[in-house]
């Protein structure tokens, strides 16, 4: 069955930290949570924004990447099994008979009884360049993620960034694609040096190019991406070369617009004002996270977690009355890895 076919009890919007944690406590509270997420990957800003940057202030984890913490929130959402539906950015909700409607950019409409809005910053998407032929060649050789290594097997592949991504994914394409070439507008980098040192280290070696500070000029091709021209933003020389695929890493944006129009309350910041329990001025509507405030607030990711705890009791307790739903703590997946094996625990 479609996702989009019935009323659900709890839809979540935005599949960031808070997100995730409030799928997994509606999960342990014995609700099959429905999240949407703008984006084609879960993990909200700790993915999309700061990936390599480390990450020392969570409970119980002393050290870890943005990704890292991503990868275990993932990890542990997904022992509830969630329902999940990627690229679905909600424009506009309204409430018919008791039921929220949410309506998606995709044209998608999604139905629950109770919402809990965990949208962070906003919807994200990615920074364009705005090079011509970007927007004409997108998803036919023009990618801002890589969702599948072996798409680009023996392929000639562009790479366009400072960041870590492009670092990264130099790095791990060289050994599957044909040829790899890396361009970067300036000689400054927003990533890691050690990882800059690395992919210089592998162009001496020749074994990617790496040209610094070259943008580009031109893509082209028969209906897919077949040729690109480069162009160095400095003397203005040029390089034709053939690509089959760009893959642009110049990172993700957020936009908040969509928010301005559900009908919530929000302060002068533009953030949502919650009350007890996560309540906000929309019955059935609860709100945590990034996006909300109220006094005491911090943004961080430790108190998100509480927020998604607290704001999934109140949906449990919206939902099938007091009482009802909700446990105070989790006995555990019914199905336990242990090392190899998998057991079933009752
Ligand atoms: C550079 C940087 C470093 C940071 N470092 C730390 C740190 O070390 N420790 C710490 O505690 N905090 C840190 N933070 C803050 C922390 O990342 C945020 O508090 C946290 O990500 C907020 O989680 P969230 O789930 O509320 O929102 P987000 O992480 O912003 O996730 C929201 C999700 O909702 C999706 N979304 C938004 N709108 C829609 C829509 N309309 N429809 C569908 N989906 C939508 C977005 O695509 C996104 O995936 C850092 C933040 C930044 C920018």
């Amino acid at each position: 069955m479609d996702n989009s076919d019935k009323v659900h009890d709890v839809i979540i919007i935005g599949g960031g930290p808070a997100g995730l944690m409030a799928a997994f406590y509606c999960g342990t509270g014995g609700m099959k949570p429905l999240i949407l997420e703008a984006l084609d990957f879960l993990g909200g800003q700790s993915a999309a924004l700061y990936p390599e940057k480390p990450v020392y202030d969570v409970p119980g984890i002393v050290e870890c990447t943005g990704q890292e913490l991503a990868n275990k929130l993932i990890e542990q959402v997904m022992q509830i099994e969630p329902l999940i539906e990627y690229n679905q950015s909600v424009d506009e909700m309204k409430q018919v008979d008791g039921v929220w409607n949410l309506y998606c950019k995709s044209g998608k409409v999604f139905k629950a009884k109770a919402i809990i809005v965990g949208t962070g910053k906003g919807a994200f998407s990615p920074i364009k360049l705005g090079a011509p032929g970007e927007d004409a060649y997108l998803g036919k050789g023009v990618y801002y993620t890589v969702k599948r290594l072996a798409d680009f097997k023996g392929q000639d592949v562009l790479l366009v960034g400072g960041g870590d991504s492009a670092m990264d994914w130099t790095c791990t394409l060289k050994d599957l694609a044909k040829r790899v070439t890396l361009i970067h507008r300036r000689d400054g980098f927003k990533a890691h040096i050690g990882a800059v040192n690395q992919v210089k280290a592998i162009a001496q070696a020749g074994e990617v190019d790496f040209l610094i500070p070259y943008e580009i000029k031109n893509i082209e091709g028969q209906g897919k991406v077949e040729k690109v021209t480069v162009f160095n933003n400095q003397t203005n020389e040029e390089r034709s070369f053939p690509v089959q695929s760009i893959i642009i890493c110049a990172g993700f944006k957020p936009t908040a617009d969509a928010l301005k129009k559900w009908g919530l309350e929000l302060n002068e910041k533009g953030f949502i004002k919650t009350h007890e329990i996560c309540k906000t001025n929309l019955p059935g509507i609860f709100a945590i996270g990034d996006a909300t405030e109220y006094v005491g607030k911090r943004h961080l990711i430790v108190m998100e977690f509480g927020e998604a705890a607290s704001s999934a009791g109140a949906v449990s307790t919206y939902v099938y009355g007091k009482g009802k739903g909700g446990a105070e703590w989790w006995a555990g997946p019914k199905k336990k890895k242990t090392e190899d094996k998998e057991t079933v625990t009752a």
